[in-house]
């Protein structure tokens, strides 16, 4: 979500960056690209572009068509034969899985039954209904078959959605695509989930700034990142409130309840795919276990602000000394 905003020398160097806002999978992408002219600009921003809608075709649980909406169909069926790329990626997020104790999973999505946060929902599901409904998740029962490439879901109800990781996964795509095309540096940035490759066209290190989930309008600090992906996970702006307490859009799969207890996680990672679906697990395994399980994972890094507005980050974050200071002063 928007947790971060970027920041560009953009007066000095106008001509070599190019940019472009738009509403891809259901939130804003700003793309950023360095070329050396606007044809060029141009045709790397639309690559991106292609790239993205591919990627929203084959993960999309609203489409019919999909490839994800058929697993789901097939649910407690059939296996469901899948191309390489799905396949692949489920592989990836059972491991994410596993990674988490089961904090992330894709197959929280039939919670998505009970648990609307289109505002239709006006009282509280009852914990016998969020009982017989969490039952149906658990990462364990997606069944992968390697050598015919099949998915299933093994119980019926069962379902599946890649709401945590999709943006994370199409701005890793989107990079390699135009890294491979010769593009030199660029940010693709889906509301605050980003991925970034080089550096501005005056030399210096993209720069994105935590912002305050308890006031938008403010900023922490600022923070350089090279050829790094950048991503946050936040309640405050996809909530609902029921009987007064506010419940995030991210599901307990273990619980079936929405996670408490923080309002933003932004996790530092080599590719906004794994920044993305850590986010979502430390949101759920909380401050303690969150930050204990990213300090043991080498390359990443992350930066929590509780329900209280401390803020915790781990161990090996690179902070400039605004932040640092910011962060020395709320401890
Ligand atoms: P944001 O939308 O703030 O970027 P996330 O990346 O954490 O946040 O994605 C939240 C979305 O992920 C939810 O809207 C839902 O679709 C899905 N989701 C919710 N809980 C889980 C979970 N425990 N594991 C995997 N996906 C989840
Ligand atoms: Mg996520």
């Amino acid at each position: 979500m928007l947790g971060l905003f970027l920041s560009a020398n953009l007066e000095s160097q106008a001509q070599e960056l190019y940019t472009r806002t738009l509403k891809l999978m259901g939130c804003q992408f700003d793309l950023t690209v360095v070329a050396e002219n606007q044809t060029q600009g141009d045709a790397y921003i639309d690559l991106a572009i292609s790239e993205i809608q591919r990627i929203e075709k084959i993960i999309s649980s609203w489409d019919a068509l999909s490839q994800t909406t058929a697993i789901n169909q097939n649910a407690g069926i059939q296996p469901v034969k899948v191309d390489t790329e799905l396949f692949q990626l489920i592989e990836r997020t059972n491991t994410i899985s596993q990674l988490t104790d089961g904090a992330f999973d894709i197959s929280y999505a039939s919670m998505d039954r009970i648990w609307k946060f289109d505002g239709s929902l006006t009282e509280k599901p009852s914990p016998e209904l969020v009982a017989q409904s969490v039952v149906k998740v658990g990462y364990q029962k997606i069944v992968l078959e390697k050598a015919n490439q099949t998915v299933f879901l093994s119980e019926k109800g069962m379902k599946i959605g890649f709401g945590a990781i999709g943006k994370g996964y199409a701005a890793d795509c989107a990079k390699v695509l135009l890294q491979a095309k010769g593009c030199i540096a660029g940010i693709i940035n889906a509301s605050g989930d980003m991925n970034t490759w080089g550096q501005q066209p005056n030399g210096e290190d993209w720069k994105v700034a935590i912002t305050n989930p308890m006031n938008k309008e403010t900023a922490f600090g600022l923070l350089p990142i090279r050829n790094k992906a950048v991503v946050t996970s936040g309640n405050y702006e996809k909530f609902l409130i029921l009987d007064g307490e506010r419940y995030a859009h991210i599901i307990d799969p273990r619980t079936g309840y929405p996670a408490k207890g923080i309002l933003s996680v932004s996790v530092f990672a080599p590719k906004a795919e794994l920044a993305d679906a850590l986010a979502t697990a430390v949101f759920v395994m909380g401050v303690e276990s969150g930050l204990d399980r990213i300090n043991q994972i080498p390359g990443v890094a992350c930066i929590i602000i509780d329900s209280k507005g401390t803020i915790h980050h781990s161990e090996d974050i690179e902070i400039d000394r605004k932040l640092s200071n910011h962060l020395n002063q709320e401890r």
